[in-house]
Order: structure tokens, then C-alpha cells, then sequence
């Protein structure tokens, strides 16, 4: 399919409430075009040298957030324009984020990744260990940093009941701190194998990119 049909049929399907990330990496510049043309705004890239090129070149009204894992050294050049960064997994990083904000005078949005999968390469903060990051002195002194809420990768797996579980115990988790945090309100969750189980689970942002730009031949 076209990648301007995929664009509408998603934004019909997910309706108002959940926001659509089109996942544009390593596609070239002409493909998030052709998305762009039918109203997406929103792009997820998961290398920072790669987004900060696109942003470059493309219109100054995409809303750009990084889904990859983030080196410390390479938040300055992504910190002037980034929308959201999705897959923050320690204080260390959001310390980082914070002086590259205050650079730019700004607030950067954030999510934590939580480590929902069994499998050692997923990235994220246990769950345990959120409450005290964020309950810590340090956390509440980053003033250039807003945490919106929570980010999550399933196990890559056929067994929907295993996928649907960890996207049931991310929704707690969210849901538990939410109490305390009125501020989050993300809760990112589904790519293009699995959004729908996502959806049930109540996420309200999906990450989807082969499914609308077809498969990449890298990454
Ligand atoms: C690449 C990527 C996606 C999109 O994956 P698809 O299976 O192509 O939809 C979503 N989230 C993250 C963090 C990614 O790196």
C-alpha cells in the first residue's frame, strides 16, 4: 500500500485519543514527505545523526521524537528541536538532557522506558527503581526535563498472550504512578506487529513504521 493510504487508514483506525508516531527511520526524506502531505506531523527516529539531518531538510512544523536508545554525548545536537524522547532509561541521561535544555532554553519532554521484556538486549529502568528516580531530590531539581510518562518494548514474539501480559503490567505500572504524577499523560506502547494488542491495553501512543513505510533493509 501507498504510504499516504497506510497514513490515513492508521489515523482512521486509532482515532483522535491516540497519537500516531510514524517510525521514519533510515527511509529517505521523499517517503516522510508523501506522509507529510496527509497531515502527519509526527516522526520517530532512532538515531540522532539521522533525525537531526531530516530536520534540517524538512518542514519546521514536524514534531520530532527520538525512539532509540540515547548516547549521553549526543544530546546537544538533537536538544534545539526534539519533541519528545521516548526511551529514557536513567537519572544519569536525564541530568544530560537537562543541561542541554537550559542551553537552548527549554523544557524537554521525556518518557521512561520501562524494561517490560524478558530479553537482555531491551533496554529500560525496572520497574522498581522508577518510584525512587522519580521520588529522588535530584529528579525534582531538573527543571529543563518534563517527564510525560511511560515508554515500552514488548518481547518480538508470536505469542500474544505473553506480549499482551507485558503490556498489561505497563499499563499498571503507569497507571499506579500516574497517582502521584498527574503531569504524565503518554503512555507509548505498540509497533507494527503488535499496536493492536497495545491498543486493548489501553496505549495512547504507537510507534509504527514498517507497516506504513514498508521494510527496512537495515536496522
Ligand atoms: C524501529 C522502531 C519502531 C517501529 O518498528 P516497526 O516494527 O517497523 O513498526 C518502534 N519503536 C522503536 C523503539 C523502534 O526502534
Amino acid at each position: 500500500m501507498e504510504i499516504s493510504e497506510s497514513i490515513k487508514r492508521y489515523k482512521k483506525e486509532l482515532g483522535e485519543n491516540v497519537t500516531l508516531v510514524a517510525i521514519s527511520k533510515t527511509k529517505p526524506a521523499s517517503d516522510l514527505m508523501e506522509a507529510y502531505e496527509v497531515g502527519q506531523r509526527v516522526f520517530g527516529e532512532n538515531k540522532i545523526q539521522e533525525m537531526t539531518e531530516k530536520w534540517e531538510a524538512l518542514p519546521k512544523d514536524i514534531q520530532w521524537h527520538m525512539v532509540g536508545h540515547v548516547q549521553r554525548n549526543k544530546v546537544k545536537y538533537m536538544a534545539p528541536f526534539v519533541s519528545l524522547i521516548h526511551a529514557v532509561d536513567s537519572l544519569k541521561l536525564l541530568k544530560e538532557i537537562n543541561k542541554e535544555a537550559e542551553k537552548n532554553e527549554r523544557v524537554i519532554s521525556c518518557l521512561l522506558q520501562v524494561k517490560i521484556a524478558e530479553e537482555e538486549s531491551k533496554f529500560g529502568v525496572e520497574a522498581e527503581e522508577l518510584k525512587e528516580l522519580l521520588a529522588s531530590d535530584e529528579f525534582k531539581s531538573l527543571k529543563h526535563i518534563q517527564v510525560k510518562g511511560l515508554m515500552g518494548m514488548a518481547t518480538y514474539s508470536d505469542d500474544e498472550a505473553k506480549v499482551k501480559g507485558e503490556f498489561d503490567y505497563l499499563k499498571s505500572v503507569y497507571d499506579d504512578l500516574k497517582k502521584g504524577h498527574p503531569e504524565f499523560e503518554v503512555l507509548s506502547m505498540g509497533m507494527s506487529g503488535d499496536y493492536k494488542i497495545a491498543l486493548t491495553c489501553g496505549s495512547n501512543m504507537v510507534r509504527i513504521g514498517s507497516a506504513i513505510f514498508g521494510e527496512r533493509n537495515y536496522n
